[in-house]
């Protein structure tokens, strides 16, 4: 306790957006909590998207889960990748900004509430081994150990891994993007087991087509999973 009394001395707590101080480590200060845009209403319940009109608890589809085959069952997003949400991945893929995994794990377990079901098990969106090394660590497993801090899910870090190196997605068609991610994702050998007769929530911190997500469910499906949810931090969509 009195350690962390020092540390906070030493390192008062700041806003993840701007850098200014904030009085508690809820992680954004007044202003820029108002100008991110997390996401809330009618959503989309199998991507997060934020949907037009419709009534709370309204079970609706966007448009492109209405045409693109969706393998997992529900899913979430926190935030739009838009502005401060955009800001926020990207200091937190490319930045090295660590410390915005555990406020935006919090907001992720808010978005997810209506996912989680006990005994399921959290498995991040896996990186190839070369784009891990260069980068040193995979976002997305970041996301993952915290958001098993905030909902007390068992998370499993290498249930799943990337069998080929696939080109970056940026600037690709949606087609172009699930051809290149069909099969090159599987369950690690080791963790087979640990997926029989469990529901998985595959944690990722953006969501663009959905094709790497697709990937990911369709090998937990193989693998003897029961059910596969999605969150993810940010949604690249429209709003509404
Ligand atoms: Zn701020
Ligand atoms: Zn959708």
């Amino acid at each position: 306790m009195a350690l962390q009394t020092l540390i906070r001395m030493v390192y008062p707590p700041r806003c993840l957006n701007c850098g200014d101080m904030v009085d508690s480590d809820f992680g954004l200060c007044g202003p820029c909590w108002r100008d991110t845009p997390f996401i809330g209403g009618v959503v989309c319940d199998l991507c997060g998207t934020p949907l037009p009109g419709g009534e709370a608890g309204e079970l609706a589809h966007c448009d492109d889960c209405l045409t693109i085959a969706r393998p997992w069952d529900r899913g979430r997003a926190a935030l739009l990748y838009d502005g401060n949400g955009r800001r926020m991945v990207l200091a937190l893929k490319h930045g090295d900004r660590h410390e915005i995994a555990q406020p935006a794990a919090r907001w992720m377990a808010q978005a997810a509430r209506p996912l989680i079901q006990p005994g399921a098990i959290l498995a991040p969106v896996p990186l190839h081994w070369s784009r891990l090394l260069r980068r040193r660590f995979n976002q997305s497993a970041l996301l993952a150990q915290a958001l098993g801090r905030e909902t007390g899910l068992p998370y499993c870090p290498d249930l799943l891994r990337r069998d080929r190196r696939t080109e970056s997605l940026e600037g690709k068609s949606r087609d172009a993007r699930f051809a290149t991610l069909t099969a090159a994702v599987s369950v690690h050998p080791n963790r087979a087991e640990l997926l029989q007769n469990r529901a998985v929530l595959l944690v990722d911190d953006v969501m663009t087509s959905g094709a790497t997500l697709a990937a990911c469910a369709e090998a937990c499906l193989a693998a003897g999973a029961t059910q596969v949810s999605v969150i993810v931090l940010a949604r690249v969509a429209k709003h509404p």
